[in-house]
């Protein structure tokens, strides 16, 4: 692991100000995208994401909802500007090569240079989108990027890296603002980590090292119920009171009736394995392995993901009975897991 070793203070501080030399760059000339807003892509977009908004394909629907016409949808925005498949291939394949790819922006350079770094993995970490109005089919789109900040060196989770904003402002045809899009990723060193201890393999009895507790789930006002449910050996499943329909993982509104009106549903914990996996890799420290894992279709109809306990991993069976038990996993975190149903 050449990459992660200590580099001395100099070599920080020069490499720290080889990125900083980044911030405020604008990313190339502004680019228009190869099509104005369409809506075939809009189409294609919103089937794929399950979005039945109609403001989106229906004319009169978008003007009774106060719009001029049919919209795009929001989260489209980069759609419209993407430089398409065979420009990012010859981008990834000249990379590869260490070499300059005709066509490459100062990001692209950044990205090699924390590249050479031994910051070579990367993750997106927040977009933040601001709208100044929806935009139509027509526009044509440009876009201009710039990279906003680059991040000193951070440990995080994932490793120990640098975060990298980029903003992109996008105009329409007479060159008025439209939106802006802030982009950022943290770019890597793979395997520094804070979890990178716990994946050479739980620590052996006797040991030192406390073993982690689970990952805690993000818990809000939608689904807090389930885990204070499951604290009380009661698997609740969430109703729409509208229309009576059951819904989970938990959120706030009901797909079916829109309704923002929900109780909820002491479910008997009878159910049958509707799919499952046995995770063997990566292990995470705090988890036995191999972890079978199924989506439980419990009998009122939901489903829900679900350890198996008291299973061979080899011994699952899709449409096998199964039965919730409660498993403290923690003094704080109780889990519904399921079990073979007695014969
Ligand atoms: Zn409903």
């Amino acid at each position: 692991m050449s990459a992660a070793e200590p580099a001395t203070e100099v070599d920080d501080e020069k490499f720290l100000a080889r990125l900083k030399a980044f911030e405020g760059r604008t990313v190339g000339a502004p680019t228009e995208g190869p099509d104005a807003v369409n809506q075939a892509m809009i189409r294609h977009w919103v089937e794929a994401m399950g979005d039945e908004n109609p403001v989106y394909v229906d004319e009169q629907a978008a003007r009774a909802n106060g719009f001029p016409g049919i919209i795009a949808p929001p989260t489209m925005l980069q759609a419209w500007i993407m430089r398409g498949y065979k420009a990012t291939a010859e981008l990834a394949e000249a990379r590869a090569e260490g070499r300059r790819a005709v066509g490459a922006s100062p990001a692209d350079d950044l990205m090699h240079v924390l590249d050479e770094g031994g910051f070579t993995s990367v993750v997106a970490t927040n977009c933040e989108q601001e709208y100044r109005r929806s935009v139509v089919l027509g526009d044509r789109l440009s876009v201009s990027s710039s990279i906003e900040s680059v991040s000193t060196e951070k440990q995080t989770g994932l490793g120990i890296g640098h975060f990298i904003t980029t903003v992109l402002a996008f105009t329409d045809a007479a060159g008025e603002p439209v939106a802006t899009m802030r982009f950022r990723i943290l770019k890597f060193r793979p395997g520094t980590g804070k979890s990178t201890a716990a994946l050479s393999g739980p620590p052996t009895a006797g040991s030192e090292e406390p073993r982690p507790l689970r990952p805690r789930p993000a818990l809000t006002h939608d689904n807090a119920f389930f885990f204070d449910g499951a604290r009380q050996q009661k698997l609740l499943v969430q109703r729409c009171a509208s229309c009576g329909i059951l819904r989970h993982p938990p959120r706030p509104a009901c797909a079916v009736c829109r309704s923002f009106e929900w109780d909820t549903l002491e479910a008997s914990g009878r159910g049958t394995v509707y799919s499952y996996v046995v995770v063997h890799h990566p292990q995470v420290a705090a988890f036995d392995y191999p972890l079978p894992v199924a989506v439980v279709e419990l009998e009122e109809g939901t489903r829900l993901v679900a350890d198996l306990v008291g299973i061979e991993p080899d011994a699952v069976e899709i449409g096998m009975p199964v039965v919730v038990t409660f498993v403290a996993v923690d003094d704080e975190l109780t889990l519904p897991m399921f079990g073979p149903a007695p014969a």
